[in-house]
């Protein structure tokens, strides 16, 4: 069994058969399990969603894996940060009793030939400028969660189209497992915490607050009855004026399905993506649709 808990004091699983065999006591003893996916690089974001993990369940596994499979040949993934024994210092303190950090070939064989396509949330959005990710999402955490059967996954709201695909691969495919998620970890400025923010120069990352600024603003305008059309192109211009090129989407779409909205007619949620240098950044924020001009008698 590849189990090690002498280097670290915080035992690493290395294979599926480790991690089962860790599980599968926990479970002998009727005990509860939580998984909090991640590809390392740990910060405050994913630190909260572990103990929204600890709050919620009897043990926690933490998995970190920079999962090949949903990076395009030209994208970071060479150069994404690996800083594994800082990730498990971080994670010590917080009452995690396991790290899944398998190696590529143990989760992916030579001949690994299986892909897993959701529909309906995935269209849109990211999928058209990295038509290849949320496939490749979809086999990761598909992966993690039948090699780990937790009772619960949490990931987070940072994410959101990923969240929502998730949660619809789960459905579809009656995985046993409860999706949670927890709301987004932003630096003081807004900008929310990424570990691809590392990437940013000094000057960028003064200038990358704006992608949450421009978010907020077209949020209030929209909440106001103002209309979504204009205030997308107002928010797509003030991104460009701040350096943002290419802005990949800026959209307004339902909630629950991330269908494009032109009317506040239900719940919604403002997306977008825009690259600064060589580092893309997504975020994200709720829009109500009470009060709004949809019901414009009340
Ligand atoms: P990653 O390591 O980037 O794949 O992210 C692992 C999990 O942490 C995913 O569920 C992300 O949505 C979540 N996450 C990343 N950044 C944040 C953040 N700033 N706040 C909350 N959750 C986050």
């Amino acid at each position: 069994m590849t189990l090690d808990n002498t280097s670290f004091a915080l035992p690493v699983a290395r294979t599926v058969e480790s991690l089962r065999n860790v599980v599968s006591r926990w479970r002998q003893d009727g005990e509860s399990v939580a998984l909090v996916p991640t590809m390392g690089a740990l910060h405050r974001g994913h630190l909260a969603l572990v103990e929204k993990a600890r709050a919620n369940s009897d043990r926690v596994v933490v998995s970190i894996f920079v999962n090949p499979a949903q990076f395009a040949a030209h994208e970071d993934f060479g150069d994404y940060p690996r800083t594994e024994r800082e990730d498990i210092e971080k994670l010590k303190p917080l009452g995690v009793d396991l790290i899944y950090g398998p190696a590529a070939s143990e989760m992916y064989e030579p001949d690994f030939s299986t892909s897993i396509v959701v529909g309906g949330v995935s269209e849109g959005l990211c999928t058209v400028t990295r038509p290849h990710f949320f496939g490749g999402v979809a086999l990761v955490v598909a992966k993690l969660l039948l090699q780990c059967l937790p009772d619960i996954a949490i990931f987070g709201e940072k994410d959101y189209q990923q969240l929502l695909v998730i949660r619809r691969m789960v459905r579809d495919l009656n995985i046993p497992v409860e999706i949670l998620s927890g709301p987004t970890e932003r630096e003081k400025d807004g900008l929310a915490i990424s570990s691809r923010n590392v990437y940013l120069s000094g000057q960028e990352r003064a200038r990358a607050v704006e992608i949450s600024r421009t978010l907020k603003e077209i949020v209030v305008a929209v909440e106001r009855g103002g209309d979504i059309r204009s205030a997308l192109a107002a928010g797509e211009a003030r991104l460009k004026k701040a350096g943002f090129d290419p802005v990949d989407y800026l959209e307004v779409c339902d909630a629950v399905t991330l269908e494009p909205l032109t009317d506040l007619t239900c719940d919604a949620r403002v997306l977008g993506a825009a690259h600064l240098g060589q580092t893309r950044l997504i975020d994200n924020f709720p829009i109500s649709s009470a009060g709004s001009r949809r019901n414009p008698d009340v």
